[in-house]
């Protein structure tokens, strides 16, 4: 453990109000831990559906079936990363609770152990990151930055140090102190012994499969641990779940630092997450045909023809998968449905991104979440139209559409850049409303062009509808639920929700609903194509609240949980295999 590790985490236990017994932390210490309140965790343990989700192990290839208990160790590592990035206390405070619920059995210290494990640490991800468990706040930037670093200083360290610009703004490095100095750390060498770990399994299982192009992808990935270059693996990536004779191969693994909603200092750093997934090939045939469309779709974007993007990548993969296991950053909160990747932009611009389905879990929180939902805040007469297909469509085009409008920008000034780092803590939510309302809007020129079925236009709308209540009780302080509140404000403003006081439900001006998903996508797409920070922190603050009615509403869905628990049974028996 070097120094400034020994510093951060001293500094950390005495911010958290943690002590330990022993003079200087470290393993074999025990935290002083007070007894959970055993009624408060209930509530927000309820939010979670207990779920079973697994794969049928028949239509597994046996040389895959062997990959299968590596791969998901790997994925182990991601999660266990995950934690450490996540704040500096969580993993050392789920062993110690951990421990005290295998000692005592006591029901308050096994929910709270859940409950750990589902936020990955004591904050509550629907909840603003409200502490469950102690008092201190969540540190907004993780384990990424030093623990009393500002905006301000990091801002003004690398006005002062350009040289340091591009390692500081890494997805791949954290910032550390070094005497009076801010330096920027690789990965590779910040996590060194987790990812070699990793990258062990790794290539166990490329020894393993018969599938080269997994094999090369597994390989490739293993090297980008310790060389923290993760643009080769990335590209192997792409060409993952072909198959080596022209058929969907039967693993699509998906593991490393991907997504930076972790980071809410700066939306830069990025956190480690694995999804271990089987293809499901019929469903990826019948969408892969959408993958040809993409030009067209970019051509149909609401806005002025210079910001179009049709360079982006045309060729872009789209998988429907269903998971084995997951771990990591997708793993905390709120499930992932599906996703979007990779991040970086040469990639992007080489080879396009690759958009992945997570079936099975959707199909588990359709019926577990958005029907009891939808039951409870639309007008009756949409209730017909609320259905799994329309459910699935949606994210399905939720995802395209985040690989449509701009994404590199020209500065007035001449500077080269990206949205992402000009919109700075603006940009998730930004992205993800782009990505919703384009997804309708693009669905809805997909019906009128017939690519879609008519009858797809009905149950798109009072889907979607539905869907923004399942968002919005995520919370607003993050990426989604803000998108989605954002959504609706809009929408209300628009005149194309409507809202009946006297029965508290929702519905819809089909109308008016078509022309206000047009606006808000165009509205999106132009904050993106103009760098316009102060716009986006203009529509955030005028569209981003929750309003009364919505909260009346969401005060009926007390008993839907909010999302889903899942144990995957087919990875817990390969791992006891
Ligand atoms: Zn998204």
């Amino acid at each position: 453990m070097g120094k400034w590790m020994m510093l951060i985490l001293a500094a950390a236990l005495a911010l958290a109000g943690l002590t330990c017994r022993a003079s200087a932390p470290g393993r074999g210490d025990r935290m002083d831990l007070t007894k959970p309140d055993l009624e408060s965790l209930r509530v927000r343990r309820a939010r979670f559906a207990d779920v079973e989700i697994t794969v049928d192990p028949a239509r597994i290839a046996p040389e895959d079936r062997a990959a299968l208990p590596h791969l998901i160790r790997a994925a182990q590592s991601m999660g266990r990363l995950f934690w450490r990035q996540a704040s500096p206390t969580g993993t050392e405070l789920r062993r110690e609770v951990a421990a005290r619920a295998d000692a005592t059995g006591d029901e308050a210290w096994r929910v709270l152990r859940d409950l750990i494990d589902i936020h990955a640490g004591p904050w509550d991800r629907l909840d603003h990151d409200a502490p469950f468990y102690g008092r201190d706040a969540k540190p907004s930037g993780g384990t990424f930055y030093p623990p009393d670093m500002t905006v301000a200083e990091f801002e003004r360290w690398i006005a002062a140090h350009p040289e340091d610009r591009e390692s500081f703004q890494s997805g791949f490095t954290v910032i550390r102190r070094s005497g009076d100095r801010l330096v920027a750390v690789p990965y590779a060498t910040e996590y060194r012994d987790e990812l070699a770990v990793a990258a062990d399994a790794l290539r166990r299982a490329a020894d393993a499969t018969g599938d080269t192009a997994l094999a090369t992808y597994l390989r490739a990935r293993a090297d980008a641990f310790a060389s923290n270059e993760y643009f080769d693996s990335d590209m192997a990536w792409m060409d993952l779940g072909i198959g080596d004779r022209g058929r969907p191969s039967a693993i699509d693994m998906t593991l490393g630092p991907y997504e930076v909603y972790e980071d809410k200092l700066f939306n830069l750093k990025t956190a480690f997450e694995a999804f271990v997934t089987l293809t499901d090939p019929v469903e990826t045939e019948k969408l892969a045909r959408l993958s040809g469309m993409l030009d067209a779709l970019e051509a149909n974007l609401p806005i002025d023809d210079r910001h179009k993007n049709f360079a982006r990548g045309t060729a872009s993969p789209i998988r429907v998968v269903n998971v084995v296991f997951t771990a990591g950053d997708t793993a905390a909160g709120v499930q992932t449905l599906a996703f979007n990747l990779p991040n970086d932009e040469r990639v992007r611009q080489a080879k396009g991104s690759k958009k992945v389905m997570l079936k099975n879990v959707g199909e588990a929180k359709f019926h577990g979440i958005l029907e009891p939902i939808a039951a409870v805040v639309l007008v009756p007469q949409l209730l017909a139209d609320v259905g799994f297909d329309a459910y699935f469509n949606f994210i399905l085009m939720h995802e395209i559409s985040h690989g449509l409008g701009p994404g590199f920008l020209s500065l007035p000034d001449g500077t080269q850049t990206t949205v992402n780092l000009v919109l700075k803590e603006t940009y998730s939510a930004i992205e993800e409303c782009k990505a919703d309302t384009l997804g309708v809007y693009n669905t809805l020129h997909l019906i009128d062009t017939g690519f879609l079925p008519e009858e797809l236009r009905a149950r798109t709308g009072a889907t979607y509808l539905a869907g923004l209540f399942r968002s919005v009780r995520f919370g607003v302080g993050e990426a989604h639920g803000k998108s989605n509140i954002m959504q609706y404000n809009f929408l209300k403003t628009f005149g194309a929700i409507t809202h009946d006081p006297g029965t508290g439900r929702f519905g819809l001006d089909p109308a008016r609903f078509a022309e206000g998903i047009q606006a808000l996508s165009r509205r999106m797409l132009e904050i993106q194509a103009l760098g316009d920070l102060e716009g986006a922190r203009a529509f955030i603050a005028e569209f981003g609240g929750m309003p009364d009615e919505v909260a009346a509403a969401l005060d009926r869905l007390g008993h839907v949980p909010v999302d889903i628990r899942p144990t995957y049974t087919l990875a817990r028996r390969l791992l006891a295999e």
